[in-house]
């Protein structure tokens, strides 16, 4: 007899119709041929308490939260990874054997494994992060926790910049501290690895971060978040100055693959993932 039973996954956030973690997870249940299906949902933070106990009684084995929800839904888990908990947000719920809903932080580990697959150890590096939002965030943290040598944080507001500084330098062994970002800004020569962690640049926008392009050097790693486009201008610009570049879609694949992994117990089907995301950013 044909059984119609599914696992159930489900992610809650940002529109529907601009979230590709569907695509890219049932690309990846499919490769596998699990009988999982990945739902997406839409809703408040009102709705969250809702959401979140349907969730938990329909037995779902786990869950993504994205904006604007990675911070109200702490209020409803059982426990919190020690990373989630200094990053101050998840975006992953896995579920222990007893049911419990534990928090993680996907994001600042996919990048951490989009650079160890380039061959990048961090350890002791000088690293200049442009942003102070959630996305870096996880990255700062990450990096932080990985060893790095000093980290300096980029940003327009002090507010979301300064509490991210405090949480390096007191709570890991590296060092953090705040440029505030002022009209055409300067990368600092000894950058080793240079991040785009602000939102500039996502599809359909074609703007890069207002740098001095000529403060980057062929020593440098070009990165950016930015998962669509792939190739972003900023990437672009970073390579015509002879420097390595790592694209956000590999980010966003090893955030999902790690999810994966965490829900299924097996190892994600990367290349497949990738593939659904690239068919869908063209
Ligand atoms: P947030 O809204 O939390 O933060 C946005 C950041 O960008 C802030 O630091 C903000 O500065 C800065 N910013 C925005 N516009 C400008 C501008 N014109 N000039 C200077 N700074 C600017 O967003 P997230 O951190 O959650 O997400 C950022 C991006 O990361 C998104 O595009 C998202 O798609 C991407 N992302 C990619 C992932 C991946 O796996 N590849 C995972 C998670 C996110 P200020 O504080 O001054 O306002």
């Amino acid at each position: 007899m044909t059984s119609f039973k599914h696992e159930l996954v489900g992610a809650v956030g940002m529109p529907i119709a601009e979230n590709p973690t569907g695509i890219m997870q049932e690309a990846a249940f499919q490769a596998c041929g699990l009988q999982w299906r990945y739902l997406l949902f839409e809703g408040g933070e009102a709705d969250l308490p809702g959401i979140v106990a349907g969730m938990r009684a329909m037995r779902f084995k786990g869950a993504n939260f994205t904006i604007p929800h990675k911070v109200a839904i702490l209020a409803h888990l059982d426990d919190i990874s020690a990373s989630a908990s200094l990053i101050g947000a998840v975006n992953t719920v896995r579920v222990g054997e007893d049911g419990a809903w534990i928090g993680e932080n996907t994001d600042g580990q996919g990048f951490m494994q989009a650079l160890a697959e380039a061959g990048v150890d961090v350890a002791g590096k000088r690293i200049t992060v442009l942003g102070a939002g959630g996305a870096s965030r996880a990255i700062c943290v990450e990096l932080a926790l990985a060893g790095a040598g000093a980290i300096t944080i980029v940003n327009r507001s002090a507010a979301r910049a300064e509490p991210l500084v405090a949480i390096v330098n007191d709570k890991t062994d590296s060092r953090a501290e705040f440029v505030p970002w002022q009209g055409t800004i300067a990368i600092d020569p000894s950058t080793d690895i240079l991040v785009n962690a602000t939102s500039i640049g996502l599809f359909p926008s074609t703007e890069k971060p207002d740098i001095d392009d000529d403060t980057i050097s062929a020593d440098m790693l070009v990165c950016d978040v930015i998962p669509n486009p792939p190739d972003t201008p900023f990437l672009q610009m970073a390579r015509g100055r002879g420097a390595r570049t790592l694209d956000g879609l590999g980010m966003l694949v090893w955030q999902g693959a790690i999810a994966f992994r965490m829900w299924t117990g097996q190892d994600a089907p990367r290349e497949a993932m990738h593939q659904a995301l690239a068919d869908l950013f063209g």
